[in-house]
């Protein structure tokens, strides 16, 4: 830690000293603390939802809801195994480059809310009756479904900063 001038003005005049190390560090700390109080004192308490959009708003990135939250481990069962690729290689052929399987789908752009609308794209190549069907064969009972309109929902309430 580089050492760091401390100035002080009191009743018996000014002075100043070298603090390094340990004594710079607690002196650090402390001022740190001192100004998380009183913030605190001052400052309402601002809910998590609001911290969010405070922080990501400027970003366009929008907040789960509660029952989306709860989603999330069955969005996330997948265990690569490719199953759900197999019978796709038309649908990718024919896609242009938008849709290169389920699994991709799953594990990578259903994962990432900047990704949603291309993953809303390569969903939009996979009949829904299929996606069922995919859910089925799957072995661990991915909701492809569930994903999709997930996805979907997103990627329309996500606006570009
Ligand atoms: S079949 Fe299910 S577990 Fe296997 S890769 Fe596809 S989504 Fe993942």
């Amino acid at each position: 830690m580089a050492p760091h001038r401390v100035q002080w003005v009191g009743g018996s005049g000014k002075g100043s000293a070298v603090l390094t190390g340990r004594p710079l560090a607690l002196l650090i700390l402390a001022w740190s603390l001192l100004k998380v109080l009183v913030r605190r004192v001052f400052r309402r308490d601002e809910s998590g939802l609001e911290v969010f959009h405070r922080n990501y708003d400027a970003e366009g990135l929008v907040a789960l809801a509660p029952e989306e939250r709860e989603s999330m481990p069955d969005f996330s069962r997948c265990i690569a195994c490719g199953r759900c690729d197999h019978g796709e290689a038309s649908r990718i052929a024919s896609s242009s480059g938008e849709y290169v399987g389920l699994m991709q789908l799953v594990l990578a752009s259903s994962r990432n809310i900047p990704d949603f609308h291309a993953a809303k794209r390569a969903f939009a190549h996979v009949p829904d009756e299929v996606l069922e069907q995919k859910s089925r064969i799957c072995p661990t009972r991915v909701p492809f479904q569930a994903i999709k309109r997930f996805v979907v929902s997103k990627a329309l309430a996500w606006k570009h900063p």
